[in-house]
């Protein structure tokens, strides 16, 4: 699995960060969330996808 932010979308409210801090780091120059693996380990989908559903504007992409 695959995952990218829509940063036209992302409103910077740090939630993916918190539901998986180990995919997603909030950016504080960028005052938006950046993806810091390049392929999401098998253990951390299920997060990434939970991540991606409470994601309100739906800024994250899931690319399985
Ligand atoms: S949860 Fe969505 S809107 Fe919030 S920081 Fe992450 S990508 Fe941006």
């Amino acid at each position: 699995m695959r995952v990218k932010i829509d940063y036209d979308l992302c409103m910077g409210d740090r939630n993916c960060a918190k539901v998986c801090p180990q995919v997603f780091q909030y950016d504080e120059d960028e005052i938006n969330a950046k993806v810091v693996v390049d392929v999401v380990p098998p253990d951390l989908e299920d997060l990434v996808r939970q991540a991606a559903d409470e994601c309100a504007p739906g800024a994250i992409i899931v690319e399985d």
